[in-house]
């Protein structure tokens, strides 16, 4: 597939664009990310919380692609931080993708208020030593949160997987992972295809290049060096959001789109989600 490889800060490549699950279903999953492979797909994005791995790894074993082609991210949940907790949680996950190991590893909330995030960043290390795990990351960790665990522990992380789309273009976090070596990874791209794909400065856009609303959006996080995670269960979409590799944005379009910044959350706010 024509979708380029991004080079985390250990060594390893990343697709640039991969296949988000959240909210599909177990007995969807398979359907679903069976497409996205068949389209080229080459990463999938899920987590213990998605009730969705079973699914993902029954798709990756039937697509008869090799292993070591496709990228697998999965998470864990907030209910399962801690030292101990973590290690057995990551044994689950990788039962129910029957996997020998995952690609990337991501703690999926900091939930600063419980503190436990350094011990499980420290299980991870672990499972990236015994090489269970090929990069380990963090997602939703602001600024403060990296700080610390950058201070704490030996891995930098690989990645942080954040919300990001034009409504909430998260200056102040890309620069501090420019800073550290941490790749930008944005959740909810389409803006959960809520209204940002209805706004007038992306449909003019998309009818300048003869394309749709998301195909532009997903450029325009390509553009900016994002890795993204398109979500959707309908084949048809799930063909276009990967088709985004024989056009560009030009200057002035970049520039449009990044006028629409709005610091806008649709999800949580880190700093106190809590939910377990
Ligand atoms: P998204 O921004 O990918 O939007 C998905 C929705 O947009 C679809 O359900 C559909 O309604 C619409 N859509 C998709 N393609 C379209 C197209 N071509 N044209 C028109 N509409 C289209 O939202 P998301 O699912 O929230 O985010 C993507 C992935 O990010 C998730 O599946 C998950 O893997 C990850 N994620 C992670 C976290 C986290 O806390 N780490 C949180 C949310 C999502």
């Amino acid at each position: 597939s024509k979708v380029p490889l991004i080079k985390l800060n250990n060594g390893v490549e990343m697709p640039q664009l991969g296949f988000g699950v959240w909210q599909v279903p177990d007995d969807e999953a398979e359907r679903a990310v069976g497409t996205a492979l068949e389209s080229g797909y080459r990463s999938i994005d899920t987590a213990a919380i998605y009730g969705n791995e079973e699914g993902t790894g029954k798709a990756i074993a039937a697509s008869g692609i090799p292993r070591e082609d496709i990228f697998v991210t999965t998470k864990l949940w907030n209910a399962d931080q801690g030292y101990d907790s973590t290690l057995r949680a990551f044994d689950t996950s990788l039962a129910k993708l029957g996997l020998e190991y995952v690609d990337l590893y991501l703690i999926h909330w900091p939930l600063p208020a419980k503190d436990k995030y350094v011990d499980s960043y420290k299980a991870f290390e672990k499972l990236l030593a015994d090489g269970r795990v090929k990069a380990i990351g963090v997602s939703n960790f602001l600024p403060e949160h990296l700080e610390r665990l950058i201070g704490e522990t030996s891995v930098v992380p690989a990645v942080n997987q954040i919300e990001l789309h034009p409504h909430l273009q998260q200056h102040a976090a890309r620069e501090f992972h420019a800073r550290h070596g941490i790749a930008t990874e944005a959740w909810s791209p389409l803006g959960q295809g809520k209204g940002l794909l209805e706004v007038p400065a992306i449909v003019a856009i998309a009818q300048k290049h003869n394309r749709t609303p998301a195909q532009i959006v997903l450029r325009w996080h390509l553009q900016t060096g994002n890795v993204v995670i398109p979500k959707s269960v309908t084949p048809s979409r799930i063909r276009e959001n990967i088709d985004v590799f024989d056009f560009s944005l030009d200057t002035e379009d970049l520039a449009a789109i990044s006028a629409l910044n709005e610091d806008r959350r649709i999800g949580p706010n880190p700093a106190t989600f809590d939910v377990v």
